[in-house]
């Protein structure tokens, strides 16, 4: 069910919702993520492919849970692409900032691109963890690869 959201933010999540972009698993992935949230009991699972400079080329999103949670796993995966995992992390941390209720600037509000949209969700606070469970996935999942990277 989705909360009271203006028009286009509702049209957005559920177009993103309905169907999800990068819906495929990706075989030998270098960055795997897996995100679970027992609030709502939404599942989401991320995996990057690197170009040789490091950069995202390849993502793949599977999931199950409530509009939102999927929603901004799909809308991550689009901003992903093109990216290294350090830009990932940029965005990463300004949409929780965001989504936390601190004030952007309008450069930072520009490099979220779309993923602005998905402000209108902080009216309702339980559902922020929904829609930072996948950047809080891809963030492990991240650590996880440095981790192993040695
Ligand atoms: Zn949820």
């Amino acid at each position: 069910m989705l909360p009271d959201l203006d028009e286009l933010y509702k049209e957005v999540i559920l177009d993103h919702y309905r169907n999800p972009r990068n819906s495929k698993r990706l075989e030998d992935p270098q960055v795997k993520a897996h995100g679970f949230n027992p609030f709502c009991g939404d599942e989401v699972d991320l995996q990057l492919r690197l170009n040789g400079d490091g950069a995202v080329h390849e993502v793949g999103f599977q999931g199950r849970g409530c509009s939102i949670s999927q929603a901004s796993a799909s809308m991550l995966t689009e901003e992903l692409k093109g990216k290294t995992l350090e830009q990932a992390e940029a965005v990463r941390q300004l949409f929780r900032r965001m989504m936390m209720g601190e004030k952007l600037t309008s450069d930072e509000m520009e490099s979220l691109s779309s993923l602005t949209v998905l402000s209108g969700v902080r009216q309702f606070p339980v559902r922020i963890k929904c829609a930072l469970l996948a950047f809080s996935a891809l963030e492990d999942g991240i650590k996880e690869y440095r981790g192993g990277k040695k």
